[in-house]
Protein backbone atom coordinates (compact mmCIF):
# COMPACT_ATOMS: atom_id res chain seq x y z
CA UNK A 1 0.00 0.00 0.00
CA UNK A 2 1.15 3.61 -0.98
CA UNK A 3 1.58 5.94 1.64
CA UNK A 4 2.61 9.44 1.88
CA UNK A 5 5.82 10.30 4.89
CA UNK A 6 6.00 13.26 7.59
CA UNK A 7 8.81 15.29 7.93
CA UNK A 8 10.79 14.36 11.02
CA UNK A 9 8.99 11.02 11.51
CA UNK A 10 9.15 7.37 10.78
CA UNK A 11 5.49 7.93 10.43
CA UNK A 12 3.90 6.40 6.74
CA UNK A 13 0.33 7.40 7.08
CA UNK A 14 -1.72 5.05 3.94
CA UNK A 15 -3.03 7.26 0.90
CA UNK A 16 -6.35 7.94 0.24
CA UNK A 17 -7.37 9.91 -2.38
CA UNK A 18 -5.93 11.70 -4.31
CA UNK A 19 -7.98 15.15 -5.70
CA UNK A 20 -6.21 17.21 -7.96
CA UNK A 21 -7.53 21.05 -9.09
CA UNK A 22 -6.99 21.52 -12.75
CA UNK A 23 -6.62 24.85 -14.26
CA UNK A 24 -5.91 26.90 -10.81
CA UNK A 25 -3.25 29.60 -11.88
CA UNK A 26 -4.68 31.91 -15.09
CA UNK A 27 -1.68 32.03 -16.94
CA UNK A 28 -1.73 28.00 -16.79
CA UNK A 29 -5.30 28.53 -18.14
CA UNK A 30 -4.01 30.75 -20.61
CA UNK A 31 -0.90 28.39 -21.84
CA UNK A 32 -3.59 25.38 -22.68
CA UNK A 33 -5.90 27.71 -24.13
CA UNK A 34 -8.76 26.87 -21.45
CA UNK A 35 -11.31 30.12 -19.57
CA UNK A 36 -10.54 30.27 -16.52
CA UNK A 37 -13.01 28.69 -14.21
CA UNK A 38 -15.79 29.56 -12.12
CA UNK A 39 -15.97 26.94 -9.67
CA UNK A 40 -12.46 24.62 -9.22
CA UNK A 41 -12.03 21.85 -11.53
CA UNK A 42 -11.29 18.88 -10.36
CA UNK A 43 -10.30 15.07 -11.02
CA UNK A 44 -9.14 11.71 -9.57
CA UNK A 45 -5.42 9.94 -9.10
CA UNK A 46 -5.72 6.27 -7.54
CA UNK A 47 -3.11 5.91 -4.72
CA UNK A 48 -1.26 3.55 -6.66
CA UNK A 49 0.24 6.67 -8.71
CA UNK A 50 2.22 7.90 -6.25
CA UNK A 51 5.65 8.63 -5.62
CA UNK A 52 8.62 9.17 -3.44
CA UNK A 53 11.96 10.96 -4.36
CA UNK A 54 14.49 8.97 -6.26
CA UNK A 55 11.93 6.66 -7.71
CA UNK A 56 11.69 6.27 -11.48
CA UNK A 57 8.70 8.01 -13.48
CA UNK A 58 7.82 5.10 -16.21
CA UNK A 59 5.97 6.67 -19.16
CA UNK A 60 3.47 4.10 -20.20
CA UNK A 61 3.49 2.70 -24.05
CA UNK A 62 0.35 4.34 -25.03
CA UNK A 63 2.17 7.90 -24.95
CA UNK A 64 4.54 10.05 -26.42
CA UNK A 65 4.03 13.38 -24.99
CA UNK A 66 4.16 13.10 -20.92
CA UNK A 67 4.51 16.49 -19.28
CA UNK A 68 5.73 18.15 -15.55
CA UNK A 69 3.19 20.20 -13.72
CA UNK A 70 4.82 21.44 -10.28
CA UNK A 71 1.85 21.70 -7.64
CA UNK A 72 1.46 22.32 -3.87
CA UNK A 73 0.35 19.33 -2.08
CA UNK A 74 -2.43 19.44 0.85
CA UNK A 75 -2.07 16.44 3.58
CA UNK A 76 -6.04 16.08 5.29
CA UNK A 77 -5.21 15.44 9.10
CA UNK A 78 -8.71 13.74 10.08
CA UNK A 79 -12.11 13.23 8.55
CA UNK A 80 -14.22 16.33 7.38
CA UNK A 81 -17.57 16.66 5.12
CA UNK A 82 -18.86 20.41 4.16
CA UNK A 83 -15.88 21.85 5.87
CA UNK A 84 -16.63 25.78 6.18
CA UNK A 85 -13.72 27.46 4.68
CA UNK A 86 -12.89 29.65 7.53
CA UNK A 87 -12.15 25.76 9.49
CA UNK A 88 -10.44 24.68 6.82
CA UNK A 89 -6.94 25.06 8.63
CA UNK A 90 -7.61 22.47 11.26
CA UNK A 91 -7.96 19.60 8.93
CA UNK A 92 -4.34 19.72 6.82
CA UNK A 93 -1.72 17.60 8.08
CA UNK A 94 0.79 19.70 6.48
CA UNK A 95 2.27 20.86 2.81
CA UNK A 96 4.56 19.23 0.35
CA UNK A 97 5.23 19.53 -3.60
CA UNK A 98 4.15 17.15 -5.89
CA UNK A 99 4.04 16.55 -9.55
CA UNK A 100 0.89 16.07 -11.47
CA UNK A 101 2.47 14.33 -13.92
CA UNK A 102 -0.08 14.44 -17.30
CA UNK A 103 0.13 12.26 -20.40
CA UNK A 104 -0.29 15.68 -22.78
CA UNK A 105 -1.41 13.37 -25.58
CA UNK A 106 -3.86 10.88 -23.85
CA UNK A 107 -5.34 13.70 -22.50
CA UNK A 108 -5.45 15.91 -25.85
CA UNK A 109 -6.97 13.65 -27.68
CA UNK A 110 -9.03 12.68 -24.09
CA UNK A 111 -10.49 16.14 -24.48
CA UNK A 112 -11.15 16.21 -28.01
CA UNK A 113 -13.39 13.12 -27.95
CA UNK A 114 -15.13 14.89 -24.08
CA UNK A 115 -13.96 11.65 -22.55
CA UNK A 116 -12.66 11.39 -19.00
CA UNK A 117 -8.85 12.32 -18.08
CA UNK A 118 -8.34 9.13 -16.16
CA UNK A 119 -5.64 7.67 -18.35
CA UNK A 120 -3.97 10.65 -19.22
CA UNK A 121 -3.78 11.64 -15.18
CA UNK A 122 -4.07 8.18 -13.17
CA UNK A 123 -1.48 6.26 -14.52
CA UNK A 124 1.47 4.30 -12.20
CA UNK A 125 4.08 6.96 -10.95
CA UNK A 126 1.63 9.80 -12.44
CA UNK A 127 2.14 11.56 -8.76
CA UNK A 128 5.64 12.25 -7.18
CA UNK A 129 5.05 13.41 -3.57
CA UNK A 130 7.60 14.57 -0.91
CA UNK A 131 7.45 14.49 2.88
CA UNK A 132 4.58 16.23 4.39
CA UNK A 133 5.61 19.26 6.17
CA UNK A 134 3.66 19.30 9.26
CA UNK A 135 1.63 22.55 8.87
CA UNK A 136 2.57 24.03 12.13
CA UNK A 137 6.01 24.21 10.95
CA UNK A 138 4.66 26.37 8.24
CA UNK A 139 4.22 29.88 9.89
CA UNK A 140 2.30 31.34 6.31
CA UNK A 141 1.09 28.46 3.70
CA UNK A 142 -0.30 31.42 1.41
CA UNK A 143 3.73 32.60 1.40
CA UNK A 144 4.89 29.15 0.08
CA UNK A 145 6.73 29.16 -3.30
CA UNK A 146 7.17 25.74 -5.57
CA UNK A 147 9.94 25.03 -8.60
CA UNK A 148 10.48 22.48 -10.93
CA UNK A 149 13.51 21.97 -12.92
CA UNK A 150 14.21 19.70 -15.51
CA UNK A 151 18.01 18.30 -15.86
CA UNK A 152 18.68 21.42 -13.92
CA UNK A 153 16.53 24.29 -15.91
CA UNK A 154 14.22 26.03 -13.78
CA UNK A 155 10.24 25.92 -16.38
CA UNK A 156 8.38 26.61 -13.61
CA UNK A 157 8.24 28.61 -10.54
CA UNK A 158 5.48 30.40 -8.56
CA UNK A 159 4.03 31.90 -5.42
CA UNK A 160 0.89 29.98 -4.15
CA UNK A 161 -1.04 33.12 -3.57
CA UNK A 162 -1.27 33.25 -6.95
CA UNK A 163 -3.80 30.64 -7.39
CA UNK A 164 -7.69 31.31 -8.18
CA UNK A 165 -9.10 29.18 -5.55
CA UNK A 166 -6.92 29.32 -2.74
CA UNK A 167 -6.00 26.01 -0.39
CA UNK A 168 -8.96 26.92 2.06
CA UNK A 169 -11.24 27.41 -0.39
CA UNK A 170 -10.72 24.17 -2.40
CA UNK A 171 -10.79 22.55 0.70
CA UNK A 172 -14.49 23.71 1.22
CA UNK A 173 -15.77 23.21 -2.61
CA UNK A 174 -14.59 19.52 -2.82
CA UNK A 175 -15.56 18.46 0.74
CA UNK A 176 -19.25 19.43 -0.30
CA UNK A 177 -18.74 16.44 -2.67
CA UNK A 178 -16.10 14.04 -0.97
CA UNK A 179 -15.96 12.75 2.89
CA UNK A 180 -11.82 14.15 3.16
CA UNK A 181 -10.58 11.68 5.49
CA UNK A 182 -6.43 11.15 7.23
CA UNK A 183 -4.04 10.37 4.52
CA UNK A 184 -6.32 12.21 1.47
CA UNK A 185 -4.19 14.18 -0.47
CA UNK A 186 -4.73 17.29 -2.78
CA UNK A 187 -2.81 18.39 -5.39
CA UNK A 188 -3.54 22.19 -6.10
CA UNK A 189 -3.16 22.83 -9.77
CA UNK A 190 0.03 24.25 -11.50
CA UNK A 191 1.41 27.31 -12.59
CA UNK A 192 2.68 28.41 -16.09
CA UNK A 193 5.31 26.47 -17.85
CA UNK A 194 5.04 22.72 -18.33
CA UNK A 195 6.41 20.68 -20.91
CA UNK A 196 7.21 17.62 -22.41
CA UNK A 197 9.76 15.17 -20.64
CA UNK A 198 11.76 12.51 -22.04
CA UNK A 199 13.18 9.63 -20.84
CA UNK A 200 16.66 10.28 -19.41
CA UNK A 201 15.99 13.25 -17.98
CA UNK A 202 15.46 14.22 -14.57
CA UNK A 203 13.11 16.35 -12.89
CA UNK A 204 13.60 18.04 -9.88
CA UNK A 205 10.71 19.82 -7.86
CA UNK A 206 10.80 21.95 -4.75
CA UNK A 207 8.80 23.38 -1.82
CA UNK A 208 11.30 26.14 -1.59
CA UNK A 209 13.02 26.35 1.95
CA UNK A 210 11.64 23.06 2.67
CA UNK A 211 11.34 20.10 0.68
CA UNK A 212 12.83 18.76 -2.35
CA UNK A 213 12.34 15.64 -4.64
CA UNK A 214 13.84 14.08 -7.64
CA UNK A 215 13.19 11.71 -10.23
CA UNK A 216 14.43 10.42 -13.33
CA UNK A 217 12.20 9.50 -16.16
CA UNK A 218 12.34 6.25 -18.02
CA UNK A 219 9.80 4.89 -21.14
CA UNK A 220 8.31 1.28 -19.64
MG1 LIG B 1 -2.24 19.64 -12.58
Amino acid sequence: MKTIRVRGTSEGIPVGKILCVGRNYVEHAREMRADIPRQPVVFIKPSTAILHTGEEIIIPAVSREVHHEVELVVAIAKTGRNIPPENAREFILGYGVGLDMTLRDVQAEAKKNGLPWSMAKGFDTSAPVSEIVPAEQIERPSGLEIRCSVNGVVKQQTCVDKMIFPVEEILAYVSTVFTLERGDVIFTGTPEGVGPVLPGDTITAELVRYEKITHPVRSA
